[in-house]
């Protein structure tokens, strides 16, 4: 009687081995077929996935993978060098992601230092942010006064850039006429395309 009862614990002991055995070896033998299942990190404890660094991402189980403080599921992706996650213009060290919900609503679209809600984005060209509208990479630029792109004959309140010429012309819609005027910054007025200052005088 003893001695069965002894035989069956064996058997017991020897089942509950090879289930340990094979639950164990499956996520590690499995490689390449099959991702490997989260672990925990020796260092923090936290469950790591890929692009772990410690302290700094934290693990989303919906992009199985780790992922910094401005995660949007599936819509960023990790910078490793800045060590977060990022939208798809990032530039490491330059442009952020802006948690405004106007800024989040689509695409994750970093902003640099110069931003504002609702009207600017960052030009990978230009290395600045730029308006939405009416931006010319090396050309115009966001006036921080009237929210608008201008060129550097701009003069604040009264003058906006217009592409369809390529030069400054005035605010007032009837006053500028493509290739007919220009809005001259000495002026400050709308005048005619061969309009100059004599120089020296
Ligand atoms: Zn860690
Ligand atoms: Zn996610
Ligand atoms: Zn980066
Ligand atoms: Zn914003
Ligand atoms: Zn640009
Ligand atoms: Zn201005
Ligand atoms: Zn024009
Ligand atoms: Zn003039």
């Amino acid at each position: 009687m003893l001695e069965r009862i002894r035989f069956q614990a064996l058997i017991a002991a020897l089942l509950v081995l090879t289930a340990v055995g094979c639950g164990e070896e499956k996520p590690a033998g499995g490689g390449s077929a099959q991702p490997t299942a989260p672990s925990a990190c020796e260092v923090c404890n936290l469950i790591k996935g890929e692009n772990h660094l410690c302290n700094r991402t934290h693990h989303c189980p919906v992009c199985k993978r780790d992922v910094g403080d401005d995660h949007f599921c599936g819509r960023t992706t990790f910078c490793k060098p800045c060590g977060k996650d990022v939208g798809k213009n990032h530039r490491c060290g330059v442009t952020h992601v802006c948690r405004s919900d106007y800024c989040t609503q689509r695409d994750i679209l970093e902003v640099g230092e110069n931003h504002v809600c609702r009207t600017s984005v960052f030009c990978k060209t230009c290395g600045v942010d730029a308006a939405f509208e009416g931006h010319v990479c090396n050309v115009t630029f966001l006036c921080p006064a009237c929210l608008i792109e201008v060129s550097n004959e701009h003069v604040c309140g009264k003058s906006r850039y217009c592409p369809d010429c390529a030069s400054e012309r005035s605010r007032e819609e009837t006053e500028h006429k493509c290739s007919l005027t220009k809005f001259c910054k000495a002026c400050g007025n709308e005048m005619p395309v061969d309009h100059q200052h004599p120089r020296g005088r």
